[in-house]
């Protein structure tokens, strides 16, 4: 089980101006930044870090220096030369002395906000590489105007890399019967390395007996030697990205410091102790010592975690959060996981596939305060860690919901369009602008503190038997779940619904998406590849085509246009139920084959009219499909005899600036 981050900003796209809910607004924050491409940037505030004692402050604030100094390590791992284009456009666009209007320009400076947006040169979605729309003949000249020192030494490898689409097009290719290494263009694997030698190579060394596995590959970088054999390059103090891992443990050291309580410095000194050595039983002590370390108000995540980066799901693309628990939104999560156990024993799932005990479900509102690596400026809105398998089974997991984050998706969303373009009727417009927002945040909550938690492999049963469905899979898992539960009395009898229909605004807005509006993230002619993207139009396909006999879901024509009718929303939630039966049946059995099916057959295919007007209807409304992050700045005050006196936070860096700050004052690598 490897995908768990909820790499989506789709989930608070759609709510519009009646809601209001938890809300922080300010009549002169700016919660939009800036506009780009397919992408629009917006600002976060960090709820409450004012009211944090000091000591907090400057944990906070050494957490975050160590988070931003991962930064060029992720770069490195996203592709062999991303590193150094962008120090190439980075520094066409400082130098450029000609006029700030020419096309070709704004276009370099398009091309540079989007690399910063992909950290490298591929999408951070679609994983295409960026077609540049400025010639190869203006960035030539523009290079001949540089400083010497400036100039990069590989000119015409970096030109071919930018211009020709033919070079390395793809980071991660999961398109299943091409050599999945070969076809992708991730530097997580060395040149001339095949899928099938790092398969072998893996097979040679796992045991098949292991009952607490490492994370193989998860930190490193496999390799081709001369003499033909496969090796690991780790990552870590005297490895590969050397260099960057000092920096974040001497941040660390200092953060150490500041710790909380005891445990937490433990936390931090076995994370040290990680960075040192490489070895990855330390990174699984870490990984416990971090799940149970629950008293703390700041907590952080900083490694090499998700593995949606590599095509065979193996290697942690580096990434940090820094963040501190919001008290009083927590009071929802603490209800969900205090009552896990009912929910494990009541899902109709086989009795077989279900946790007799569920383990250490810890959930937990939180605000960012640093977004790094990975999850800048694209950033994930829920959380559910550690990944390893037999530590969820033994241990639990760590769940977070980033409420700061959904907050400025919802602030940003209000008054877009969106839901007079798309949403079939007055009433169901209401009941979204009623009730999105706290059923979209219970979503987030039940998919990741109950639905990833949730669930038991048959012993015997391989953790990795789905393969490059993996990822799919396992969303699908935690999204059915969540759906299945959130039309449960339960909730309402819980109190965090007030409404016994409030479930109908998430279930009309994931429909929605999954068999329509999320194909605004698709160019014309692809076929959806993400695994987020896959598990909602797997659940949404299944229940359309399995509730056509009761006339369940439709999908009607008015006018043209498109629109998603559901006639019997608890004829639906039945279908959740069946779906959510097969979908843990197939994970706890390994039954490649069934899984591989529905993928196939629901997830993937994209029918090309709906598509287009889809992509047409969307234009009109001019709205960003993806949303990035600026981060706010932290200045140390000191007094006059260089003491720490407040820990400041600062929101009016800009996008431009903040990059090019980054790259110069976070460059660790090269
Ligand atoms: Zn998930």
């Amino acid at each position: 089980m490897k995908s768990l981050i909820m790499k989506t900003s789709i989930a608070c796209m759609l709510v519009t101006t009646a809601c209001r809910h938890n809300s922080s607004k300010e009549d002169n924050f700016d919660w939009t930044v800036d506009r780009f491409a397919d992408v629009e940037i917006l600002r976060y505030k960090v709820l409450g870090f004012e009211e944090l004692t000091l000591n907090q402050k400057q944990l906070i604030y050494w957490l975050t220096q160590a988070a931003l100094s991962g930064r060029d390590i992720l770069w490195d791992q996203n592709g062999l030369y991303n590193l150094d284009i962008r120090d190439l456009i980075e520094n066409v666009y400082s130098n450029y002395k000609g006029d700030k209007s020419n096309p070709e320009f704004q276009a370099l400076e398009t091309y540079m906000k989007q690399i910063w947006m992909g950290n490298g040169i591929y999408h951070h979605y679609s994983m295409d590489k960026f077609q540049p729309k400025f010639s190869e003949t203006f960035l030539v000249e523009e290079i001949n105007q540089l400083p010497d020192e400036l100039k990069p030494k590989n000119s015409e490898v970096l030109l071919n890399v930018i211009f020709n689409p033919e070079t390395l097009p793809k980071k991660v290719n999961q398109e299943s019967g091409a050599d999945l290494i070969k076809t992708s263009a991730t530097n997580l694997y060395g040149p001339g390395v095949t899928q099938k030698e790092v398969e072998d190579y893996f097979a040679k060394i796992k045991n098949p007996n292991d009952t607490t596995p490492i994370s193989y590959g998860l930190n490193s970088r496999v390799v081709k030697l001369e003499n033909g054999e496969i090796a690991e390059e780790t990552y870590k103090i005297g490895g590969l990205y050397s260099n960057a891992i000092e920096q974040i443990v001497a941040n660390l050291n200092n953060a150490k410091e500041f710790a909380e309580n005891e445990s937490q410095k433990e936390v931090i000194e076995k994370l040290i102790e990680y960075y040192q050595t490489g070895d990855l039983k330390k990174f699984d002590e870490y990984s416990i010592l971090w799940l149970d370390e629950t008293d703390g108000q700041v907590d952080f995540i900083n490694g090499f975690i998700e593995s949606y980066g590599d095509p065979l799901g193996m290697t942690g693309s580096w990434e940090s959060i820094v963040n501190f628990k919001n008290n009083e939104a927590s009071h929802r999560t603490e209800i969900l996981s205090s009552n896990a156990q009912w929910f494990e024993d009541n899902s109709p799932t086989d009795p077989r596939f279900k946790k007799p005990v569920v383990k250490g479900v810890t959930a937990k509102v939180i605000n960012a305060a640093i977004l790094a690596g990975d999850s800048y400026p694209a950033t994930p809105i829920g959380i559910n860690l550690p990944n390893a398998d037999w530590i969820r089974a033994n241990h639990g997991s760590k769940s977070v919901t980033i409420e700061n984050i959904t907050s400025a998706y919802d602030e940003a969303s209000h008054g877009n369009g969106f839901n007079d373009e798309f949403v079939i009727d007055q009433e169901t417009k209401e009941l979204l602008d009623k009730y999105l927002f706290i059923t979209d945040n219970l979503h987030t909550d039940l998919h990741e503190c109950l639905g990833h938690g949730s669930g038991q492999l048959l012993p015997g049963v391989d953790p990795d038997a789905m393969k490059a469905h993996g990822s799919t899979l396992e969303e699908t898992r935690a999204d059915i779940f969540a759906l299945y539960y959130l039309a449960d009395p339960k909730l309402v009898e819980l109190g965090l619904l007030d409404n016994k229909d409030a479930y109908k605004a998430e279930y009309y807005k994931y429909l929605l998406n999954g068999l329509m509006t999320q194909l605004m993230r698709i160019e014309p002619g692809k076929d959806i590849e993400e695994a987020h993207m896959r598990n909602r139009k797997l659940i949404s396909e299944w229940v359309l085509e399995k509730g056509k006999p009761g006339n369940v879901v439709e999908l009607i024509k008015k006018d043209g246009k498109t629109y998603l009718k559901i006639n019997d929303y608890e004829a639906l939630r039945d279908l959740f139920g069946q779906l959510l039966t097969e979908i843990q049946r197939i994970k706890s059995e390994g039954d490649y084959e069934a899984c591989n099916e529905l993928v196939e057959k629901y997830a993937v295919k994209v029918d090309p009219e709906l598509h287009k007007e889809i992509l047409e209807r969307y234009e009109g409304l001019n709205i960003a499909p993806y949303k990035g992050f600026v981060n706010p700045v932290y200045s140390l005050v000191t007094d006059k005899d260089g003491k720490v006196i407040d820990v400041t936070v600062d929101y009016n860096e800009d996008y431009v600036n903040q990059n090019l700050r980054y790259s110069k004052q976070y460059r660790t690598l090269k």
